[in-house]
């Protein structure tokens, strides 16, 4: 029996609105012509990397006015939203809350680190794992972003044992676990855990250009052709 590709889906998509380098239509057009099927743009809510002033409204605004002319795209008005605490604190205000219809949480920064100087590894280790449990447990959350990823970015590796429990605890509270290339290299041992694991995939690669759209959904197509699932 053949088996079905990974769907074409692309969950981590960064505009103009945060960071990205391209306004929504253009992002749309490039996800069209890769046969996407179901997008979902993920701006940033840390200030310093959106627009100014009520910039979620018009955000918000245009991709409702996007899907009513899109048929082939199924479009998500979602944000990547980092934890500011480890209890269940998430950089997401009252209007946001209200109409977020898909919330990458992500661990970006360390709450409580002011810097990083003098850290350790195993502390920032320590800290990135307690910020995705707290993120695992977290109602409000649809998918992990990058589980690790912050920490590799700092040059310290995050222990797959520890991205193997989050992925578990994720599991068991419903919460879907990104697989991203721009964080996870190589991708499969992490894509192995979270098949051991039965766990919901969350394939984001943290576009911030429109030439990066399906970066994720291909290299898992890829790995589909070695391993079956
Ligand atoms: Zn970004
Ligand atoms: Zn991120």
């Amino acid at each position: 029996m053949a088996e079905k590709p990974f769907p074409a889906w692309e969950y981590h998509v960064h505009s103009t609105y945060s960071d990205g380098s391209a306004p929504l239509p253009e992002l749309l057009q490039r996800a069209r012509i890769l046969g996407i099927d179901r997008l979902i743009f993920t701006e940033h809510t840390e200030k310093e990397l959106t627009e100014e002033g009520e910039w979620f409204a018009r955000y918000w605004q245009e991709i409702d006015l996007l899907r009513k002319r899109e048929s082939s795209i199924t479009i998500l008005c979602g944000l990547e939203v980092p934890i500011t605490d480890y209890e269940g604190g998430l950089l997401l205000d009252e209007p946001m809350r209200d109409r977020v219809e898909f919330v990458l949480g992500a661990v970006h920064a360390y709450p409580g680190l002011s810097s990083l100087v003098g850290v350790g590894p195993e502390e920032l280790v320590e800290r990135e794992f307690r910020g995705l449990m707290a993120l695992a447990v977290n109602p409000l959350v649809d998918a992990i972003a990058h589980p690790g990823g912050t920490c590799q970015r700092l040059g310290v590796p995050f222990p797959l044992q520890h991205f193997a429990r989050v992925v578990q605890e994720a599991t068991r509270q419903g919460r879907a676990i990104e697989l991203n290339p721009a964080y996870h290299s190589p991708l499969l041992p992490y894509l192995e855990i979270c098949l051991q694991h039965d766990a919901w995939i969350s394939p984001g690669s943290n576009v911030h250009h429109p030439e990066e759209i399906g970066w994720a959904m291909h290299n898992l197509r890829k790995l589909q052709k070695k391993i079956k699932f």
